[in-house]
């Protein structure tokens, strides 16, 4: 029997930062002084991951410390860095950190949609080829309420042909794996677009900025910014400085994020 499912969303990774060689890094380069900024960004609520970040930008300007560089006279806090590298566009830093999550109950429509996005994303998401249709779960778009009842008659109907056609072709008695392989490849073509599967996806904090507002924008699909509101809300929760610039609007009860700039001199009038 064919269950209607909507899109669920585990966060189940991040980099993890070596603290220890951090410390060896500090002492080494004359900069033993960032601990303190360290411990009181760890004490603010930071999370090592976002003080990497501020680490890389700040070698950038050999400011982690006063002395190290002529030109600083004044040395910022961590927390004050990160905001003031959202504020210029200074993106690439949080291109060091990524970001692991699994969505669950989506469809092929989402997930093709998801792998467009390239530079600092990876994925790995259910085989077609080697997973058989068992039950077709259908990721359920609620305006398509009104006629909830003839789309579950149909999906289950495609089930019921699609173990008809598994029995003629005695899929479950193939000896043969690569036929069986090809058999279950050319079988998936029946099942629908809104089929649900998994796919596990990483983003780095650039890239995932970036999806959060194109994914949850009001022109995306339904699917997209429901699984997108799920990351957003998620990072937002653990990671609130990172999201610290972004607007929020509701259209048609799902979050849309805009505003957070990503890139340096991204809408820059020239004054002259
Ligand atoms: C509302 C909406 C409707 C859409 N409709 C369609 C549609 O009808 N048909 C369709 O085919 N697609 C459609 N798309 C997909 C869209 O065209 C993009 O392929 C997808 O959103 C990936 O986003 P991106 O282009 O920002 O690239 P990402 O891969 O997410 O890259 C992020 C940024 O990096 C830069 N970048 C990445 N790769 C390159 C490159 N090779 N060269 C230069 N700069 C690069 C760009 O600045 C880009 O914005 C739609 C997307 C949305 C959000």
């Amino acid at each position: 029997m064919s269950n209607l499912v909507t899109p669920k969303v585990y966060f189940v990774g991040r980099t993890e930062v070596n603290l220890d060689d951090v410390t060896r890094y500090l002492r080494d380069s004359g900069n033993e002084v960032f601990q303190e900024s360290i411990k009181d960004a760890l004490d603010g609520g930071i999370s090592t991951a976002e003080i990497l970040c501020s680490l890389f930008a700040k070698m950038c300007y050999k400011s982690l410390s006063i002395g190290q560089n002529k030109n600083v006279t004044k040395i910022r806090d961590i927390k004050d860095n990160l905001i003031g590298c959202f504020k210029t566009g200074h993106g690439s830093i949080f291109e060091h950190i990524s970001f692991n999550f699994i969505a669950t109950d989506c469809s092929r429509i989402f997930t093709h949609e998801l792998v467009r996005h390239r530079p600092g994303m990876a994925y790995s998401q259910n085989s077609g080829r080697y997973i058989r249709v068992d039950e077709i779960d259908l990721v359920f778009d609620p305006i398509l309420e009104p006629v909830k009842d003839e789309v579950v008659e149909l999906m289950n109907h495609i089930e019921l042909k699609y173990k008809e056609l598994e029995k003629k072709l005695d899929l479950d008695n193939l000896k043969d794996f690569t036929i069986k392989k090809e058999l279950t490849s050319a079988l998936r073509r029946i099942a629908p677009n809104g089929q649900s599967n998994e796919i596990a996806f990483t983003a780095n904090l650039r890239s995932l900025r970036h999806l959060i507002m194109v994914r949850t924008s009001r022109h995306a699909e339904w699917e997209i910014r429901v699984v997108f509101e799920q990351v957003y809300k998620i990072m937002k929760e653990k990671y609130p400085l990172m999201f610290k610039d972004a607007k929020e609007e509701i259209f048609k009860g799902i979050i849309e994020v805009s505003g957070m700039k990503m890139q340096p001199y991204e809408n820059h009038i020239p004054s002259s």
